[in-house]
């Protein structure tokens, strides 16, 4: 799980040129569904081999004519909670403002890394104006100019520097399988669990949080052991009624992190809304494991909506990445919360899948060699072997001789029978092409 550092501040300071510039750099490698736009609110990014997540606290708020202080305010409490570093912008052509010492009043208080990020610190001019930002009392500030990209490098050298020492994790905990229920507030989160664990909750160990206060329980049901990721937090409901995309991305962030197969949960009398895509995206870029549960279908009304035809809408939405089982469950009636718990452990499998490197062979070489690419130029493009790495997740390499010249379209007829011939459903796949 990577360190998630939130971006911090009032309205127009730049935290969104930031974060664009701040991943960036990874932007391609990590949107490897491609036709996928990204979030714009969270992204991953990387500093001398340590890898972190970026939250834009900012975002959500984007174009809303009236920005009330109280809203901002809510999103630096929710954004202090859940990240491991605050950046907190400023803006050095305004100074420091009631807002600012607003925030900074609250950042005073909490004993997580704070940056001051003093931005459109354009010129050396500026630097001296930077100056009054100690005044904030958060002791020291770095300067940067978001727009052009200078002072991105010290920032970056003192973020990375300032992430907290995370414990490895222990072998048993490696082992276990990690189980993250999402989904937007309301969706009956807390009922599932709730239903799948009973009242006295089977649990065998509390694993304190190392950061907070959420925990991994490891539970022992139906004959199958696991860890269940976060569950304080999403019991620990939001309390507010607006920005319900903000709180349940946020609230979601850390947990589908921490987690090997997220249980997206659906609420069936709303259907797949906006939030539920993100949730969803959230979780296929970070490789995750992924199962979708359609809860409370003991509301709807089964004259007017099939299994079959629901079904067939989310897959629509999940495009391109489709192949994710839809269970139908209803955590009041108890309904199918076994099987929902059977599957979700069949995805935990899928994703730990390995395909020894003669068999995958012989069954891809057959195949590219009845359906190569398409020519390019009147070049040829030639795939001589190909091999599953030995990453965490699935990923696939194949060795061409003009690895340019293989494009989107081909790498998913690649995957396409990847999944055809071995069982990777709600497994995000990755396919590079590598110069033999
Ligand atoms: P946010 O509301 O905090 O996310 O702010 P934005 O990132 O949207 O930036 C607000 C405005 O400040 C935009 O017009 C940006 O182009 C501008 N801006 C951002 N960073 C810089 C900078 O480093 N220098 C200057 N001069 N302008 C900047
Ligand atoms: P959470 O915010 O995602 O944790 O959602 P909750 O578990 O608190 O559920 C929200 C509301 O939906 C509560 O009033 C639940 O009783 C109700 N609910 C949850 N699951 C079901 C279900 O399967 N069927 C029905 N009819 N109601 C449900």
């Amino acid at each position: 799980m990577s360190t998630i550092v939130a971006i911090v501040g009032r309205p127009n300071v730049g935290k969104s040129t930031l974060f664009n510039r701040l991943i960036k750099r990874r932007e391609a490698i990590v949107d490897s569904v491609s036709g996928v736009t990204r979030d714009r609110n969270y992204g991953k990014s990387e500093w001398n081999g340590k890898e972190f997540s970026v939250i834009d606290t900012g975002g959500y708020i984007k174009g809303s004519e009236d920005i009330f202080e109280a809203e901002i305010r809510k999103k630096v409490e929710l954004g202090i909670d859940e990240a491991d570093v605050i950046m907190f912008v400023v803006d050095v052509e305004e100074g420091i403002t009631p807002m600012d010492d607003e925030v900074a009043k609250l950042l005073r208080k909490i004993t997580k890394p704070v940056i001051v990020v003093v931005n459109k610190v354009d010129n050396a001019m500026r630097e001296k104006d930077a100056y009054e930002f100690y005044n904030l009392g958060l002791g020291n500030y770095i300067t940067i100019s978001s727009t052009s990209g200078s002072g991105t490098g010290e920032l970056l050298d003192e973020l990375i520097n300032v992430f907290p020492n995370k414990p490895e994790p222990t072998q048993e905990e490696l082992e276990l399988p990690r189980f993250a229920v999402v989904g937007r507030p309301n969706a009956g989160k807390s009922s599932f669990i709730n239903a799948l664990i009973g009242v006295d909750r089977y649990i065998v160990t509390d694993i304190a949080g190392t950061t907070r206060d959420s925990i991994d329980t490891k539970y022992d049901r139906f004959g199958f052991e696991f860890n269940l990721v976060d569950t304080a937090g999403i019991r620990r409901k939001a309390k507010v009624k607006e920005d319900l995309e903000f709180y349940s991305v946020m609230r979601s962030v850390r947990a589908i992190e921490h987690s090997d197969v997220c249980i997206l949960m659906v609420d069936a009398t709303r259907g797949f809304e906006g939030q539920d895509q993100s949730i969803f995206w959230l979780a296929a870029k970070n490789r995750k494991g992924i199962i979708i549960l359609v809860n409370k279908w003991d509301l709807v009304e089964k004259d007017t909506m099939s299994t079959r035809d629901y079904e067939a809408k989310i897959r629509k939405e999940l495009e391109p990445f489709t192949d994710v089982t839809i269970l139908f469950v209803s955590a009041l009636t108890k309904q199918r919360l076994l099987k929902a718990l059977e599957e979700t452990v069949k995805v935990y499998e899928n994703r730990k899948q390995r395909i020894p490197t003669s068999k995958f062979n012989d069954f891809m070489l057959k195949l590219i060699e009845a359906y190569p690419p398409p020519a390019l130029k009147g070049k040829y493009v030639k795939i001589k072997y190909c091999m599953q790495l030995p990453t965490p997740t699935p990923q696939f390499v194949f060795f061409a001789n003009l690895p340019q010249y293989v494009k989107d379209a081909y790498k998913r007829f690649l995957e396409n029978k990847i999944r055809e011939n071995w069982d990777f459903s709600g497994v995000p796949i990755d396919i590079y092409i590598r110069e033999k």
